[in-house]
């Protein structure tokens, strides 16, 4: 921000936007991606979802800039393939409540590649597993702020349904070493990045309590609906084409997290 090359404009991606200047890369991060925020407003996520895409890639297009697509490993639905890789086309419910950013992304993702074929554009793809970390919003809804900020509070630890789903956590440096390494890289298919280590969601309230003195207790309840039984990425093609691999195990990125919320309270 204090940097003075550094200019912030606030403006919603569902309305084109006129850019005057040159442009060299667009990362199109816009979208809520935590299930309670992106199910309050559905209509809404599907807008920013595509027309926030769309009216992107037309600009990246006017201005002959790569494009990166922040994807999502949720265009695979809940998966009949396990871990999943790029290839595997998914399971993803098209009418149920996740399907605003899932099929949201599906689509934005089928633009990319017409945008690529149709008029040439250089674009590349992170399809990004869950991430965590500093900086995140404590009020995000998503597991690892809820664990971490219930502990910390000491109020209850809420695990929807048993516990028994998984997912793959990854820190967030090691997401944005990828996003570099894959705009970098000269790679234009979807890439997956993601931390290939798996948990059940219960694994992570232990190991939460395990590292918060608290009073807190496992309560339990309803799973949401269409909320997938496993996630875990394969990511050999990240390896291969970007060399990335990521570095932080959920014990290390943890501690760094809950550091960051104790700061916080
Ligand atoms: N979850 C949970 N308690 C919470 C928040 C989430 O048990 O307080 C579960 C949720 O049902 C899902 C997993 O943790 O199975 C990951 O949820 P999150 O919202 O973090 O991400 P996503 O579902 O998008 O992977």
């Amino acid at each position: 921000m204090s940097n003075p090359n550094f200019e912030l404009i606030e403006h919603d991606i569902t309305n084109a936007l006129i850019f005057k200047d040159k442009v060299d890369t667009i990362y199109n991060l816009a979208c809520p991606a935590s299930p309670p925020h992106y199910q309050k407003d559905p209509i809404y996520t599907t807008k920013i979802s595509f027309l926030g895409a769309l009216n992107m890639l037309e600009l990246a297009k006017e201005k002959r800039a790569l494009f990166f697509q922040a994807s999502t490993s949720e265009v695979y639905g809940d998966p009949e393939q396990h871990p999943q890789t790029e290839n595997y086309r998914g399971a993803v419910n098209p009418i149920g409540i996740r399907a605003c950013y899932d099929e949201g992304k599906r689509v934005a993702e089928s633009l990319i590649y017409d945008f690529q074929r149709q008029h040439k554009l250089d674009v590349r793809v992170a399809r990004i597993f869950n991430t965590y970390g500093p900086q995140m919003d404590p009020k995000d809804g998503r597991v690892v702020s809820n664990f971490i900020m219930q502990a910390l509070k000491g109020d209850d630890i809420t695990i929807y349904g048993d516990g028994t789903q998984t997912r793959s956590f990854c820190y967030v440096d090691d997401l944005i070493t990828g996003f570099h390494k894959l705009v970098e890289s000269n790679y234009t298919g979807p890439v997956n990045l993601g931390n290939p280590e798996e948990f059940q969601v219960i694994d992570l309230a232990n190991l939460v309590l395990k590292k918060i003195k608290t009073n807190s207790k496992l309560t339990y309840q309803n799973l949401p609906s269409d909320d997938p039984l496993q996630r875990c990425p394969n990511i050999d093609l990240a390896f291969k084409k970007l060399n990335w691999t990521p570095q932080f195990k959920l014990n290390q990125g943890l501690d760094k997290t809950i550091e960051y919320f104790r700061t916080y309270l």
